[in-house]
């Protein structure tokens, strides 16, 4: 369908299509139709979309895992094993002492229904050390919408566009991602949380249309979804 983007939401779609390039260097490659595209792999499971509430199964590309001939465009769904290699191109939260569980912030997918892109989902790993890269298994993979600050505890790493809600990368040409990874890595870790969650709950205002209040399940939990939807 077409999505009719007008005010804030156009101003999005414009800066997110402007930091295009910057992404295809630092993570993920986006497919464009007909074209050759780079290496990557998908986590797969069942998410709801935050506008329009449609449940459906949706594909995250990621580099976190290992993606390479052999194994690239593979579908890794809770329960899957695989080298985890790509933690570096993911921005830090709580300290990760390389042991289970690991929990990741993964993104982004869009909704087929509405169009609503730029949705997140919690990734939580078990993962084994051996010699070389250790070896992650899916064992959670849901929606994530951080609310509240408090809904950032207990997550490991985000993706970089999720991170980016902070404020701390500049948009559009000037965005940098070493001089914004700069800027995260000196703030405090309740800092970074709550300007991800401070960005999130105005980009739900005014691109997504969505407010917390607005959340059928919205609570003093900071909005979790009990699943009573
Ligand atoms: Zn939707």
């Amino acid at each position: 369908m077409t999505l009719h983007l007008t005010g804030p939401a156009l101003r999005f779609f414009e800066i997110s299509r402007s930091l295009q390039p910057a992404r295809q260097v630092n993570a993920v490659v986006r497919p464009q139709e007909g074209a050759p595209v780079g290496l990557f792999v998908h986590l797969v499971g069942n998410f709801e979309c935050l506008r329009c509430r449609r449940k459906s199964t949706d594909r995250i590309q990621t580099k976190l895992l290992r993606h390479e001939a052999d194994n690239s465009c593979r579908d890794y769904r809770v329960g899957d094993a695989e080298e985890l290699v790509g933690l570096g191109d993911y921005c830090p939260l709580d300290p990760w002492d390389d042991r289970s569980p690991l929990v990741v912030v993964v993104g982004e997918w869009d909704c087929r229904n509405c169009g609503l892109g730029w949705q997140w989902a919690k990734a939580t790993f078990e993962v084994r050390p051996v010699a070389g890269d250790p070896i992650a298994t899916l064992r959670e993979l849901v929606d994530f919408r951080p609310w509240q600050a408090a809904d950032l505890v207990g997550v490991n790493f985000a993706d970089e566009w999720l991170a980016a809600f902070s404020g701390l990368w500049a948009s559009g040409a000037k965005y940098n991602w070493f001089e914004g990874i700069e800027q995260w890595r000196a703030r405090p870790l309740a800092e970074r949380r709550e300007r991800v969650a401070a960005g999130f709950r105005q980009w739900c205002r005014e691109i997504a249309g969505v407010s917390h209040e607005a959340e059928p399940n919205a609570s003093a939990d900071g909005g979790r979804d009990s699943g009573s939807s």
